[in-house]
């Protein structure tokens, strides 16, 4: 039989680090690491994963993602190859659409729109991503989510087989979808024609809003955990008396109790232990459950799930 991914080299690597493909800079390497440049050789990177029983991850900009210091025992998928990065304006539909592939950076997408007067994704203005990692978490926040602008998408699964699914059907909620285990390589979103000095302003403001609010000296990998009901989980963390709380190079961030932020010399295991330390002393002062938004890559799964309990393991 043929060995595993051999008719792939030119597009396949082993032993990449992931590092670099995080906005934390932490972690070990992927024991493979794929650059597909078609929907065909996508398709053959996750038959030859099924058929091996091997499993697969798919990576955007690495922005909402710890990978453990070990690495990840597996294949990972990056789409940033043009195939991944098309993006296709109908200016004159009614509304106006954009359908775009999954690995399109969000911000690139985002500042294209607010050029052309089309509102409805500045609001996610300095979210850092790709387009498939944003639908998959719904990322967003208190000025709007994708889900708002999301009409469709195109996935496809373990199998290969590829799927249109409505937004309905994605089940968009809170920081999350039902996409666990399927990859997005398009969507089609509806936005809306505005005056484009207005979309300018209100799309300066927002950055503004973030670069105010958030810790961006130091990597991080945005919120670490998702607001409980009713509950702001940075107050928590912050009325814990968390903020400044160093394990290693991991810190909990001063200007945002949510953020931990990866000092020099931090690793994997430090953020890991800090992590399990925060949900251990919110539990204990409020007798909440911190849920985790961050997702965990890691080789040795049970054990991360069992040190931050909420751990998604991620992968298909
Ligand atoms: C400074 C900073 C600020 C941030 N602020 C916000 C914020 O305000 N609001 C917010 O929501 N998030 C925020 N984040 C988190 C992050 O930007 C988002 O979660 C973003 O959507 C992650 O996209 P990504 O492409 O980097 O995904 P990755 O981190 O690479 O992956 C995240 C998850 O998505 C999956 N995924 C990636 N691509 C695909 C695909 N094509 N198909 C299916 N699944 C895929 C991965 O497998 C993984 O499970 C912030 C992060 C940072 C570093």
């Amino acid at each position: 039989m043929m060995p595993f991914l051999s008719n792939m080299a030119d597009v396949v690597h082993a032993n990449e680090p992931l590092s670099p493909h995080t906005y934390f800079g932490l972690g070990g390497a992927a024991r493979w690491f794929a650059r597909p440049q078609s929907m065909e050789q996508l398709r053959e990177i996750l038959g030859q994963c099924r058929d091996e029983n091997i499993r697969s991850y798919v990576l955007g900009l690495g922005a909402n993602l710890l990978v453990d210091d070990d690495g990840v025992d597996g294949v990972v998928v990056r789409l940033n190859s043009p195939a991944f990065r098309r993006m296709e304006w109908e200016l004159e539909a009614n509304p106006p659409r954009v359908t775009a592939a999954g690995g399109v950076d969000l911000n690139r997408l985002i500042l294209d729109a607010v050029r052309q007067g089309l509102g409805g994704l500045e609001c996610m203005a300095g979210i850092p991503g790709t387009l498939g990692g944003a639908i998959r978490m719904n990322a967003g926040g208190r000025f709007g989510q994708i889900a708002d602008v999301v009409r469709e998408i195109v996935v496809v699964d373990i199998d290969g087989r590829e799927r249109t699914m409505s937004a309905a059907e994605v089940g968009f909620r809170y920081r999350g979808s039902n996409l666990n285990n399927l990859l997005v390589c398009q969507a089609t979103l509806e936005l809306r024609p505005e005056d484009p000095a207005e979309l300018r302003r209100r799309y300066m403001e927002i950055w503004d809003y973030k670069k105010r609010t958030q810790p961006l000296a130091y990597p991080s990998a945005g919120c670490v955990f998702r607001n409980p009901p009713g509950h702001s989980a940075g107050q928590l963390i912050d009325r814990a008396g968390m903020k400044g709380r160093t394990i290693g190079g991991a810190m909990v961030a001063l200007e945002h109790a949510n953020f931990i932020v990866a000092k020099e010399g931090a690793t994997a295991r430090d953020v890991l232990a800090l992590i399990a330390l925060v949900r251990r002393e919110v539990a204990e002062r409020f007798g909440v459950e911190l849920e985790l938004e961050l997702e965990i890559w890691s080789s040795r799964h049970a054990r991360s799930e069992e040190l931050v309990a909420g751990a998604s393991g991620g992968g298909f």
